[in-house]
């Protein structure tokens, strides 16, 4: 229990992410209130039937119109007769805290950070297969979306975005897991470029995708390029750069290294090549519920790798006015090294579109 917060006895679990982890509800607004021996959703009247449905086995309370959810947590907490509970410092607000400060005065509120994030990072086999269902919707939409594109002008980021999207919807997803980036040509230095229904994919050199689904509330996470034309010797060059830094990154993960190593196995290829500064963000992520979830390769130096973690590697180069090259896949730590779950081919070849 101390772990769990901060020596108190009560966690107060505000997340709606962590909440769904820890009970399978998929609502919101609702609390959830942990002790060794009890689980006690706080929510209101909208989601009484749901929970019944999701959690039939979680204790409820459900508030009265027009109470505060902080204050019905607080009555909550305030009846188990703890002398201390803690509440997650990332995810309840100021205002919130004050309102649970204010309605039980007499328990110690403790700020607890990371608990449940921690035992997200370890995904069992349900979560596992689930993060391959949606992977594998992701798949399937982009190679249907590829089959149907055409290099006539008619198309835009925008509208390539759309479609992948509806694609994902139609292949099964309850959606795009984040907002969907095609970025053609120079749009393709941002790393986080957003599309645009004035960039027509015709007389683009490269166009990059990054995307993803979320199925059973699960996430997955790819990023690749198409080029419409004929690649340029630097277009070639940066993209195997990029490739070598993946998979030497890809082949290094395994248990007990840590995600600074993994990063820099990537960022040393990419700095030989000469492309060092050009590398501006973490070689990637956790996913799952989540689209950046611990472990972050890079942010999270000590961290090491562990069976059951699924993390994105995705090395890029970004250059501001030519463009960038990102390529991106979703990798399970396994007991002995790594498992790539994703499988949209990325050789050279398979970049080029022809038609
Ligand atoms: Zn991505
Ligand atoms: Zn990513």
């Amino acid at each position: 229990m101390r772990q769990r917060g901060e020596g108190a006895s009560v966690l107060v679990v505000s997340s709606v992410t962590n909440v769904e982890y820890l009970t399978g509800f998929t609502g919101d607004s609702s609390v959830l209130v942990l002790t060794d021996h009890r689980q006690i959703v706080v929510s209101d009247g909208r989601f009484e039937e749901q929970l019944g449905r999701e959690c039939p086995d979680l204790e409820r309370h459900i508030r009265p119109r027009g109470q505060p959810l902080a204050a019905g947590v607080a009555g909550v907490v305030a009846g188990l007769g703890a002398p201390a509970a803690a509440f997650e410092a990332a995810h309840l607000t100021v205002a919130d805290y004050e309102t649970l400060r204010d309605a039980a005065p007499s328990i110690e509120w403790r700020a607890s950070r990371g608990w449940v994030e921690g035992l997200r990072r370890i995904k069992d086999g349900t979560e596992i297969a689930k993060i391959r269902g949606s992977a594998a919707i992701a798949e399937a939409a982009f190679q249907t979306l590829l089959s149907r594109l055409r290099i006539d002008g008619g198309m835009t980021e925008k509208s390539l975005a759309d479609d992948l999207d509806a694609l994902m919807r139609s292949a099964g997803a309850t959606s795009a897991a984040f907002p969907t980036i095609v970025a053609a040509g120079a749009n393709a230095a941002l790393p986080h470029a957003r599309p645009s229904r004035h960039v027509r994919i015709d007389g683009a050199i490269a166009v990059l995708f990054d995307w993803g689904a979320v199925a059973q509330s699960y996430r997955s996470d790819l990023t690749r390029m198409i080029v419409t034309a004929k690649f340029t010797p630097q277009f070639e060059q940066v993209y195997r750069s990029v490739l070598v830094a993946q998979d030497r990154a890809i082949s290094a993960v395994r248990p007990g290294c840590t995600a600074h190593e993994i990063d820099g196995v990537a960022r040393r290829v990419l700095e030989d090549a000469g492309y060092g500064d050009r590398f501006t963000h973490g070689l990637g992520h956790g996913i799952g519920l989540e689209i950046h979830e611990s472990p972050f390769l890079g942010r999270d130096p000590d961290v090491e790798l562990e069976p059951g973690m699924v993390l994105t590697v995705e090395p890029g180069v970004y250059i501001p006015g030519w463009g960038g090259v990102r390529i991106e896949d979703d990798v399970l730590v396994t007991e002995n090294g790594a498992e790539v779950l994703t499988r949209l081919p990325k050789d050279l070849e398979s970049v080029r579109l022809v038609r």
